[in-house]
């Protein structure tokens, strides 16, 4: 995980807005051709060359979309990346330049919006995006942020939610469901800390959970494994509301249906244990827990060769007529009716 240190406090109305924004961006580089000219100036120059241009948007707000009592800032910083860059790659583009807007309440010294921007900065290299831009104002309580980011892709490269085909094999990138846990874990720790400060958490048998929710990686390296394989991808989208919910923005998007199987949903061990732990269903877990940032998408049934045995990949199922709707296959090979669920309904069933 990544470290948080946050002893010091300056103020942030002594360093004035220009002051801040001088000083917090002051380590970023420039990496990308594409990046003409970058923060500094009333608008960043980007050199749209022959390709597509792709911009997403997130608006992470604190107490609504993250809690500050065991999300680290810098983790904070890196996963509001994250999330965008996740969206570029579901569009099997690539990221290259991120703009950051903040808001934060003078409860925020400096070293707290440093802590944010060292997250922000450590994915900046990791996933080569420059920080272009972005905007900064006080809020009256708490902290927000919004990232954009902007990529690239070849037009034919382009892949939207609305492709997919009958017969089409349905893939998921990584396992599911363990940011979830990490969720639970975390707000159970934060419970048994308010009741007493002095329990020391022995957080061992999760850390899986724990740094897919406190720091997910986006899935960069999936547009370069399809390439190897001379797959493209017929539809495809990432996962941060959970399977089921995607799956059906798919199939509505393109008008089919879908038969997922029980038994291929890939889960890693830590989640069949910490779903014994909490008494969740971890079917239940894998399809609406959100948040895993993991891929997506469907190939033609002629590539089934090519990907069943790749590590990265698992094939959950396949696509369907419209008429026959969106269904879970259990491992009794009863169909059931696939619900509209996010993340949130896990907490309520
Ligand atoms: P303007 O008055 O034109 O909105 P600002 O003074 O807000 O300009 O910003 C000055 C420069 O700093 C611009 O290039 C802007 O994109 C950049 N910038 C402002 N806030 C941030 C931030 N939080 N993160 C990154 N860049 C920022
Ligand atoms: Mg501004």
């Amino acid at each position: 995980m990544l470290e948080d240190k946050n002893t010091q406090k300056t103020s942030l109305a002594d360093l004035g807005e220009f002051g801040l924004i001088n000083h917090i961006t002051k380590y970023f580089t420039i990496e990308n051709a594409s990046t003409v000219t970058g923060i500094g100036d009333d608008a960043a120059v980007l050199d749209a060359s022959k390709k597509q241009t792709l911009v997403t948007t997130d608006l992470l707000i604190e107490g609504v979309h993250f809690d500050l009592s065991y999300m680290p800032l810098k983790h904070l910083g890196y996963k509001a990346v994250m999330v965008n860059l996740s969206d570029v790659y579901a569009m099997n583009g690539t990221a290259e330049q991120i703009t950051v807007s903040i808001a934060v309440s003078n409860r925020f010294p400096l070293e707290a919006i440093e802590e944010l921007y060292s997250g922000i900065q450590l994915a900046c290299e990791t996933y080569k995006v420059d920080l272009v831009g972005g905007d900064t104002t006080s809020s009256t309580k708490g902290i927000l942020i919004s990232v954009t980011a902007i990529g690239k892709v070849e037009k034919e490269d382009i892949v939207l939610r609305s492709g997919a085909k009958e017969t089409d094999l349905i893939v998921v990138s990584g396992d599911l469901g363990a940011a979830y846990l990490g969720l639970q874990v975390l707000e159970r720790e934060k419970q048994v800390f308010n009741v007493d400060p002095n329990n020391q958490p022995d957080l061992d048998s999760y850390t899986y959970l724990i740094e897919r929710q406190l720091k997910p990686e986006a899935r960069r390296d999936v547009a370069g494994f399809l390439k190897e394989l001379a797959i493209k991808p017929t539809a495809m989208i990432d996962i941060s509301d959970g399977l089921s919910s995607e799956i059906m923005h798919i199939c509505s998007q393109s008008k089919v249906g879908c038969k997922i199987y029980e038994e291929k949903l890939p889960l890693d061990p830590q989640v069949i244990s910490a779903c014994e732990e909490f008494n969740l269903d971890s079917t239940m877990v894998a399809l609406s827990g959100g948040e895993d940032y993991e891929l997506l998408f469907t190939v033609p049934i002629a590539d089934f060769e090519a990907i069943k045995g790749n590590p990265n990949f698992s094939i959950i199922g396949h696509i369907t007529a419209e008429n026959q709707g969106l269904n879970l296959v259990t491992r009794a090979s009863q169909e059931i009716e696939l619900k509209a669920q996010g993340w949130n309904s896990v907490k309520e069933a």
